[in-house]
């Protein structure tokens, strides 16, 4: 079953996760709703792509509203595809939030036991990873371009979680929109690299489909990669969306030639949500 459920034309939630877990919010938006124009319509949530500053500001105000989580509790990253992660704490709220100046430099991926802070990344065909360990009150958001996927960004929030005392065995992962196999070609660089890092793999989850092109599942290397790293196959969901096929609900840098707009993940426990 799909994890990722359409709730209005603005953004998808990660129902089972909602249904699980009170306070939890967790999904990502679509490119529907916003207020921004040309190749950015219309609710582009990146800062650093070209968009008026007033536009995503505006459309971040939108969202917030929308899941009620206000913009002032929400931190952000630079996002450099590389695989620096960072514990944030309520101090660190509004980080990022309304504007890129002050998102957190070198940073691709975010994770916090507390509440009230939102976690987001931007995206447009690259993997989004949400990660929760319910027992722990422990949740996380990571940004897996191929680099960040090769280079290991689930394990190293596994191993950052495992220094906080949590099993792999705990650890809840949600695979989200992203570019699929079949839009997804890369060379024989970005192969080479990818062979090395699965070469334990038998199924591997690339094709050749001309001299040098390959297509590649970037969402089935994270997989891989979380299951190699101890997380039981059952505790993974993974979407079947695409950010290219999809083109009525995404962006897609791919796609779109480089020239568009960025969706924004989320994820964060909700304060006024206290169980009793
Ligand atoms: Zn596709």
């Amino acid at each position: 079953m799909e994890p990722f459920v359409l709730q209005n034309q603005t953004y998808f939630l990660i129902e089972s996760w909602i249904k699980q877990h009170p306070g939890l919010i967790a999904g990502i938006t679509t490119k529907n709703g916003g207020n921004s124009k040309g190749c950015f319509e219309n609710l582009n949530l990146g800062f650093h792509v070209g968009d008026t500053q007033v536009d995503v500001c505006s459309n971040r105000t939108k969202v917030a509203e929308l899941i009620q989580f206000p913009l002032n509790n929400w931190v952000g990253a630079e996002q450099t595809h590389d695989i620096f992660i960072k514990k944030v704490t309520k101090a660190d709220c509004g980080r990022g939030s309304d504007s890129y100046d002050h998102s957190f430099k070198g940073t691709d991926g975010f994770y916090t036991n507390e509440k009230d802070i939102l976690l987001t990344l931007c995206f447009a065909d690259c993997v989004p990873l949400f990660f929760i360990a319910p027992d722990k009150h422990m949740i996380g958001a990571a940004h897996a371009g191929w680099k960040g996927t090769v280079h290991g960004i689930a394990r190293k929030m596994i191993e950052a979680w495992g220094s906080e005392g949590i099993n792999p065995k705990q650890i809840f992962i949600a695979i989200g929109p992203s570019i699929c196999q079949k839009c997804y070609i890369v060379d024989d660089y970005v192969i080479n690299i990818v062979q090395n890092t699965l070469e334990d793999i038998d199924k591997k989850p690339y094709n050749l489909i001309s001299d040098g092109q390959y297509s590649l599942n970037l969402k089935e290397v994270n997989r891989l990669l979380l299951l190699r790293a101890g997380v039981p196959a059952q505790n993974i969901l993974m979407t079947d969306y695409c950010s290219s096929c999809d083109h009525k609900e995404f962006f897609s840098h791919r796609r779109d030639q480089g020239r568009t707009g960025r969706m924004l993940s989320f994820i964060g426990w909700k304060e006024s949500t206290n169980r009793l």
